[in-house]
């Protein structure tokens, strides 16, 4: 692990400083008390430390020492007041910070941290999940999602499409720019969910042209229509595929595999579970005249005493055989790694943050969930690349939570002068007599 420079802590708040000050060349004449990126990347300190009280402490070690580490460590020059922060932020545009994402990936692949997550032919693997991060029946605004239950009460959602580049083998996973589901998609779960994720496909593509990508989503996803898009970004894709949506796909395979035309691998672990891969090659989609041709795979394991522990089925455009089957399931089942494992810590503190926050009247809760998912990819970044970093981490602490806590205390009570000084404290703290 080496300390790159345009990946450490610094070189990334600085980024995020260039991408905040170009937004705030974009407005025109707007009256107000603070600049708009003093008022972001306030936002952004509070996602990093997860803390909703940051203001308030750092305001008091201003008023006493006339510095505060909210100027020293993020550059900020005034700090706002909360209403106010809320009020400027509701206006921002979630589409002008998402020139942040691809910066950071170029910096990750500049810094030679990209190359590590190539998964097949050196292609790398885009888990696309749709997550919820908010959810009331009190608190909306005009870009909410709204349901209603058989009573005729209404509830208000915000929900997105969220890309992630992740490895089966490395634990930090890398957020593409979100793409919200909007109240404009449709009024079935499934358009909505499918329209977004061609929008996030056109994206994905846009910002980065040249590099290869699998996508890897669950069984709405394989759609016609939602493989149609991602071929045409000349991507590939592994989507799972089930038997109550997938007919006439099924019967092609059952009909092949009794003909003996299926490839069938079985491997035992350590554990004497028994690993199944079966898969063919060329099956039509589903029953319509211009049904896509796709590779079929499916993946069970079976306990020791003969139980099925794990069932589940997956549609390609890769061709799948002997040598490739086994890294195929992997990749098919790395969604689900993130969503158990990675993302739903973003995702709890997606909510508890909503709740202290505040939801705003345009963009407020959007802007939130971004920030929020910034504060989330320079913490794995820094855990990949920053050896200071990593070592707080694991050799101070045993859980994230209680590595967070310390952070957010040094933070509210002592003044620093960058955030390798902080660290370089908790490490090593000094000894302090108490008064008396
Ligand atoms: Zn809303």
């Amino acid at each position: 692990m080496h300390l790159k420079k345009h990946l450490s802590f610094t070189a990334l708040r600085e980024a995020l400083s260039a991408q905040f000050n170009q937004i705030d060349d974009l407005r025109q004449g707007a009256k107000v008390d603070y600049p708009l990126h003093d008022c972001l990347m306030s936002g952004f300190a509070m996602m990093f430390f997860q803390d909703p009280s940051l203001l308030c402490f750092q305001q008091r070690i201003q008023d006493r020492m006339e510095r505060n580490n909210l100027g020293t460590v993020f550059n900020v020059g005034t700090i706002p007041k909360e209403t106010q922060m809320r009020d400027v932020l509701d206006w921002v545009s979630p589409q002008a910070i998402e020139p942040v994402f691809p910066d950071f990936l170029h910096r990750l692949q500049r810094g030679k941290q990209l190359a590590q997550y190539q998964f097949i032919n050196g292609m790398y693997l885009v888990s696309l999940d749709g997550s919820q991060y908010f959810s009331s029946e009190k608190v909306h605004c005009p870009n909410c999602l709204i349901t209603e239950s058989k009573n005729g009460t209404l509830r208000y959602h915000h929900q997105i499409l969220q890309p992630v580049i992740v490895h089966p083998d490395i634990k930090q996973v890398l957020p593409l720019a979100p793409e919200q589901i909007s109240n404009h998609d449709g009024t079935q779960k499934q358009d909505c969910e499918i329209n977004a994720g061609k929008r996030c496909i056109q994206k994905i593509r846009k910002a980065h042209p040249k590099l290869k990508f699998i996508i890897t989503a669950d069984g709405l996803h394989s759609k016609q229509p939602f493989i149609d898009e991602v071929k045409k970004a000349k991507m590939s894709f592994i989507l799972v595929a089930k038997p109550t949506d997938h007919k006439v796909l099924f019967e092609w395979v059952n009909e092949l595999t009794q003909l003996g035309e299926a490839g069938r691998l079985e491997l035992t672990d350590s554990k004497a579970r028994r690993h199944c891969y079966q898969w063919v090659n060329n099956v039509p989609l589903n029953g319509t005249k211009d049904a896509d041709d796709v590779n079929f795979f499916q993946f069970h394991i079976i306990s020791k005493d003969n139980k099925i522990t794990y069932k589940n089925s997956w549609v390609t455009d890769l061709t799948v055989d002997r040598s490739n089957v086994v890294e195929l399931v992997k990749g098919g089942r790395a969604r689900w790694k993130v969503e158990n494992e990675t993302f739903n810590t973003l995702k709890n503190q997606g909510y508890h943050l909503e709740h202290n926050f505040g939801h705003g009247q345009q963009n407020l809760s959007f802007v939130f969930f971004m920030l929020n998912l910034l504060a989330f990819y320079v913490h794995q970044i820094l855990e990949l690349t920053d050896r200071l970093y990593h070592t707080v981490r694991y050799t101070k602490f045993t859980s994230r939570k209680e590595y967070f806590n310390q952070l957010r205390c040094t933070f509210r009570i002592m003044l620093f002068n960058s955030w390798e000084q902080m660290l370089t404290h908790i490490l090593d703290p000094p000894m302090i007599r108490a008064p008396g």
